[in-house]
């Protein structure tokens, strides 16, 4: 008897410790950790769906909740093509007159998926201008400029050392030292200069505070394009600095014994208590730089910097 109580007292809290795991929020009423793990081709699919039908009376199609619909249909264990399937399942459900939230509009899980990928994807998609032309679309930039090669593989959560055992919380992109460095999103730049870790680096955090990026390893001597600095205010798609090899020094401007690559790290904040310390969250980059690919601005060298030409300009709603 005892042994059976054991177990169901075990099973029991297994229960409890996994829900809360899956669900991730808690009593304090903020969400405690994100796994996005969406497909490029999902991202890209659901993307194209987006654009089709903005602004469309009969088709009520919205990014972030297409993804939370499938997150909850797949217990966030996403296959391409079963998926991609779902997806377009959902558009004729969507084309009869229904509406995304009618499938799982009070779930528990949907309402937190939702909340995660308004939280990482809120200015990726949207209205924007180029040369005085209104369009919609992707906006946020690939941090590599067209025309630059990289090469990249799913790194995100492998261990690393450098001598600083901890897990890899970012995404690294491997390139030519000196290629221009792309701002993704725009925002304000919170952290500058150097790292013991990331070397030459650059923090910048999005106009709504929810996001923030991180750009590191910068070249060795110029790391910065001139201007950027603690407090500038960055617009998507600007020329914030150059690819290069520094990090893993306490001695600043020291290069490391490794391929040039950028590190890039982005971080969910939902309350201000996530921004640094135990409690951060740290998104994979891996599918969402392969979706960024399909916008690259287009870069000219200046006088002391590149710069970048015919940027996507947001408009507010
Ligand atoms: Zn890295």
């Amino acid at each position: 008897m005892k042994k059976i109580r054991f177990i169901a007292f075990f099973c029991v809290t297994v229960i409890v410790l996994l829900s809360g795991y899956s669900l991730k929020a808690n009593a304090e009423g903020y969400i405690k950790w994100v796994d996005c793990n969406v497909p490029y081709e999902i991202l890209l699919n659901a993307y194209e769906y987006d654009v089709k039908y903005y602004g469309s009376e009969e088709v009520q199609f919205d990014f972030a909740e297409a993804l939370a619909y499938l997150a909850v249909k797949n217990g966030n264990k996403y296959q391409v093509k079963k998926d991609l399937k779902a997806l377009s399942d959902l558009v004729h459900k969507l084309k009869e007159g229904k509406k995304i939230s009618d499938f799982y509009g009070d779930n528990k899980y949907y309402i937190y998926y939702v909340e995660s990928y308004r939280a990482i994807f809120a200015q990726f998609i949207g209205e924007y201008s180029v040369n005085d032309t209104r369009q919609y679309g992707l906006k946020n930039y690939h941090p590599f400029p067209k025309g630059y090669w990289y090469n990249h593989y799913d790194d995100f959560g492998a261990s690393r050392s450098y001598g600083f055992k901890r897990k890899h919380l970012g995404h690294d992109l491997m390139g030519s030292i000196g290629t221009p460095m792309i701002a993704i999103e725009g925002g304000t730049v919170t952290e500058f200069g150097w790292n013991k870790y990331g070397g030459w680096r650059i923090g910048i955090r999005s106009f709504d505070g929810k996001r923030s990026y991180y750009y590191a390893h910068l070249r060795k001597n110029k790391p910065y394009a001139e201007g950027v600095q603690k407090g500038s205010t960055i617009e998507a798609g600007q020329v914030i600095g150059y690819l290069g090899v520094t990090g893993y020094s306490r001695k600043e401007n020291a290069n490391m014994g490794c391929p040039p690559h950028l590190h890039l790290g982005m971080q969910l904040i939902f309350d201000e208590s996530q921004y640094s310390g135990r409690g951060e969250i740290w998104i994979d980059m891996y599918h969402i730089t392969k979706f960024l690919s399909h916008n690259r601005v287009e870069v000219k060298k200046g006088e002391t910097d590149y710069y970048s030409v015919n940027v996507k300009k947001t408009i507010s709603a």
